[in-house]
């Protein structure tokens, strides 16, 4: 576990005790800092002892060196948590979990890559390829490892952190080498107040490069295309990925089938690129790529019927990419919306044969599909395993040849479900129930 030397019997605070919260505790109680801990909704973890709890109004803020602060906890909002004014008020820094991983002065290149969707699919990727090449490589951030309990691969490593909106804006001490923003549509902005606060979050990984470091991009996308100009990043290299054969690249590994995951993977290829590994070493490493659970994942496949997993989306834009992928589909979705609900995805209706709504938001859901689709069939199924079942019961009577029973509910999944992976793995649950009940045939 690391030890950051620095706070060695100071007092610091860790507001909030999610995952990174409580990371960056066990970090600071090993590094020997008098740590107190709080979490508005939360009891004491087991793993922290009472003289570690204490209310934040009940901090020594006087004598406090730093407030650690946690993802989504708004720092730089109007409405401000009142442990962050207390700290602005005694003068006390204000860092998050990221910060607190840089003071212990990592000597590998640092990768950051955010977007609002494909970050995890592309670090991923990234990684594999590393690994595959025998670059040591270390995942963290807002996936794999909380970023402080990152273990420093040394000078001829790489850590790939993932980045969300929430770690860019919370951070301020981060240096990267190598940067990307895979895209950004509106997302989270019951956190962000409107979407150029959200953008100029993401924006943020460009400041955070060393001078010389790169920005890799997409350069079919329009609206980095707009905000990414030389004149006024004149410190760093910027490079976009459309120099890049990437279908020559894919091959047909199914896990990276679909316009976006080429994007994903153009991103990740120049990233690997940039960090010296040939073309020919990037195209052998490609081959044994398995994608992430949860995104487009395939968990069953008959003459007539497949069944995808997209679990993880939860926007329009990443519905969008699942439906438009495939033909002829029974499409499951639903959950706590977005604000603008299905967005992108109202283009691809066309492809959608019944919708199957499930969550707290019927109306809303339908509303939208009808407002959207001329011919749209509707059922109102309330849970996850009616919907699955009735879709699976409607698809094989259906006299359609190729269908596909899609699980992407574009919405969060917090009414129903801890979060998408739970969510996921019921859904694989339900399928795999009706496998053994011979429902459905392997
Ligand atoms: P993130 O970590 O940004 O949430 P993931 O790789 O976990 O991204 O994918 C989340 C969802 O977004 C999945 O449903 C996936 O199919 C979809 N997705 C992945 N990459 C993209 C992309 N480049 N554009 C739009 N949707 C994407």
């Amino acid at each position: 576990m690391n030890n950051i030397l620095s706070y060695k019997n100071k007092n610091v605070g860790v507001l909030g005790v999610g995952m990174s919260g409580l990371a960056a505790a066990k970090v600071l109680l090993n590094s020997s800092a008098k740590v107190f801990v709080f979490d508005d909704f939360k009891e004491k973890p087991p793993t922290l002892v009472e003289s570690n709890w204490v209310n934040y109004q009940k901090w020594p803020w006087k004598d406090l060196c730093a407030l650690v602060v946690s993802p989504g906890i708004p720092i730089n909002k109007n409405i401000k948590h009142k442990a962050i004014k207390l700290a602005e008020d005694h003068n006390v820094e204000i860092i998050n979990d990221i910060d607190l991983f840089m003071q212990s002065k990592p000597k590998a290149i640092i990768v950051g890559i955010t977007g609002t969707n494909g970050k995890s699919t592309t670090v991923a990727l990234l990684h594999h390829i590393l690994k595959f090449n025998k670059i040591k490589s270390v995942i963290g951030g807002n996936f794999g490892y909380p970023a402080c309990e990152i273990i420093d691969p040394g000078n001829d490593g790489v850590i790939i952190l993932e980045l969300s909106s929430y770690q860019l804006d919370g951070a301020s001490k981060l240096t990267l080498n190598l940067a990307s923003i895979i895209n950004i549509t509106p997302d989270h902005l019951d956190y962000h107040n409107n979407f150029e606060e959200y953008l100029s979050c993401k924006l943020k990984i460009i400041d955070f490069l060393n001078d010389n470091g790169t920005i890799v991009y997409n350069e079919d996308d329009k609206l980095l295309n707009q905000l990414i100009k030389k004149d006024k990043y004149q410190q760093i290299k910027i490079f976009k990925t459309k120099n890049i054969n990437f279908q020559d690249y894919i091959n047909d590994n199914i896990s990276l089938n679909g316009k976006h995951n080429q994007v994903n993977a153009s991103i990740a290829i120049s990233l690997a690129k940039n960090l010296n590994v040939t073309g020919d070493k990037i195209k052998r490493s490609i081959k044994s790529f398995k994608g992430l659970p949860h995104r487009m994942e395939t968990i069953y496949v008959s003459e007539k019927i497949k069944i995808i997993n997209d679990s993880k989306s939860t926007n329009g834009e990443s519905t969008a990419a699942a439906l438009s992928s495939f033909c002829n589909i029974f499409w499951i979705l639903g959950g706590q919306p977005k604000n603008d609900g299905i967005g992108a995805a109202k283009k691809y209706l066309n492809r959608v044969e019944e919708s199957f709504v499930i969550g707290e938001s019927y109306n809303f859901f339908a509303n939208q599909i009808s407002k959207n689709s001329k011919n749209s069939k509707l059922n109102k199924c309330i849970t996850l395993e009616d919907a699955t079942e009735l879709a699976i019961k409607k698809a094989q009577k259906s006299n359609l040849k190729e269908i596909v029973i899609l699980l992407s509910p574009s919405a969060a999944s917090f009414d129903q479900f801890i979060n998408f992976e739970d969510r996921g793995n019921k859904f694989k649950e339900i399928v795999n129930k009706q496998l053994n009940e011979g429902v459905l045939i392997c």
